[in-house]
């Protein structure tokens, strides 16, 4: 069977901690699941190194996950 090179697997959203009960379920980066799909191997995003945030804003380069999607 074929499959395109990227492959995905679940990492910790760095935005809410991985908080799988979190009562906020709004968490812009991965909707309240405290994981995201993320091409591997994972990187930490460039941007935020990783934090998800900057400053107090969410990184626009990872949406606030802490990994770099591409
Ligand atoms: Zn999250
Ligand atoms: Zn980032």
């Amino acid at each position: 069977m074929l499959y395109i090179d990227t492959e995905y697997a679940p990492e910790i959203c760095s935005l809410c901690k991985g908080a799988e009960h979190t009562e906020d379920r709004s968490c812009k980066a991965c909707g309240g699941s405290g994981t995201v799909l993320v091409a591997q191997p994972a990187r930490n995003c460039p941007l935020c190194s990783g934090a998800g945030c900057l400053g107090t804003e969410i990184c626009r380069a990872c949406g606030g996950s802490g990994w770099a999607l591409f």
